[in-house]
């Protein structure tokens, strides 16, 4: 199953406590101050890693702890600071405090790092508050508490394409027809309920990767139905491929309302370049003519079942591709 979403507990390390000492000494009557700081509590950073392709683990693992700094010794010895948490997470996490859709960061890029919660300062400890009327000060600091919050973390699909239809539509077939991904494939809506990735190869050195998105339904991008969950997948992708049934009474309305819908949830999408697939063509072939789409895509007919111009889809996927660089934000 693929996860894309946790919600996970991030608490940062205490500062360790100043102390309060005084010097003793063999023939030094009276010791001055000598409490050293306390170290600073680990802070937790996010840690965007490639290898790490989902978010899984957090299943498990809801909470996160860094630990407490030391406490300031006697003989002006300071507390060590504690190591801060690492937490890694796949390349397109995108960090929100839990309950609000408030976005603290999107972790971009391979490598790139974020303090999710900062490890508290360690406590001054008496021989800073030294002052020129009081010599022998009593007073140390206790180390502030680390910062700890509830986030969620979600991830959106990175894939090279992503298959928009209705339910139904054929996709997941479509997907295990071209790729070795086996999703579930069902005469009913809503079969494919997470986003599935399968591999397609292409003349033995090229591979692209295509994500089946489940069924986009009208409304979606107000939260009914299958809703926005499904649709944030879809962002980033680099192409898009419509997928619409050779037996749809008006193609041309089904193409508009998928637009629209999409249009409707995020101009970057709409933005991407696409194409229209007609699925099923055992059932039906269309002229492509009188599809009536009122788009300038090109439009490619095939049918899974029996295997017609599923190379046709391939190559016209490939060239899509080709006419957007690799690394175009996706
Ligand atoms: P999705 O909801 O878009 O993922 O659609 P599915 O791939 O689950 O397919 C929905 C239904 O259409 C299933 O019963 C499939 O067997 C059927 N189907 C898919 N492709 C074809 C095709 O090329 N020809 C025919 N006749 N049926 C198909
Ligand atoms: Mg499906």
């Amino acid at each position: 199953m693929f996860i894309d979403f946790a919600r996970i507990t991030v608490k940062a390390g205490q500062g360790g406590s100043g102390c309060c000492s005084f010097r003793r000494e063999k023939y030094v009557p009276k010791g001055g101050p000598d409490g050293g700081d306390g170290g600073n509590g680990g802070s937790i950073i996010l840690v965007a890693d490639r290898n790490v392709s989902t978010l899984i683990d957090f299943k498990y693992k809801p909470v996160f702890k860094a630990k407490r700094g030391q406490h300031g010794m006697g003989s002006a010895k300071h507390g060590k600071s504690a190591p801060d948490l690492e937490i890694r997470v796949p390349v397109g996490t995108l960090v929100k405090l839990a309950g609000t859709e408030e976005i603290l960061h999107d972790l971009m890029h391979d490598g790139e790092q974020y303090i999710v919660a900062r490890g508290g300062r360690g406590g001054r400890g008496n021989a800073r508050f030294v002052t020129p009327t009081n010599q022998s000060p009593r007073d140390w600091e206790v180390g502030r508490a680390g910062e700890e919050f509830t986030i969620e973390l979600e991830l959106k699909l990175i894939a090279d394409v992503g298959l928009v239809g209705f339910p139904n539509a054929g996709k997941s077939t479509l997907l295990s027809r071209i790729s070795k991904a086996r999703p579930k494939i069902a005469d009913y809506p809503f079969t494919t309920l997470e986003p599935n990735l399968g591999i397609v190869h292409y003349r033995d050195y090229q591979s692209f990767v295509v994500a089946d998105i489940p069924g986009l339904i009208e409304g979606s991008h107000e939260g009914r139905g299958l809703g926005l969950k499904f649709l944030r997948h879809i962002e980033r992708t680099r192409v898009l491929a419509f997928l619409i049934e050779s037996t749809d009474e008006d193609p041309g309305k089904t193409f508009r309302t998928l637009y629209s819908e999409l249009s409707a949830f995020s101009r970057i999408l709409v933005q991407k370049p696409y194409l229209i697939l007609i699925s099923k063509t055992d059932l039906a072939e269309p002229d492509p003519g009188s599809l009536n789409l009122s788009s300038n895509a090109e439009v490619v007919l095939f049918s899974s079942a029996t295997g017609k111009n599923i190379d046709g889809v391939i190559d016209a996927l490939y060239r899509l591709l080709q006419t957007v660089s690799a690394d175009a934000p996706a």
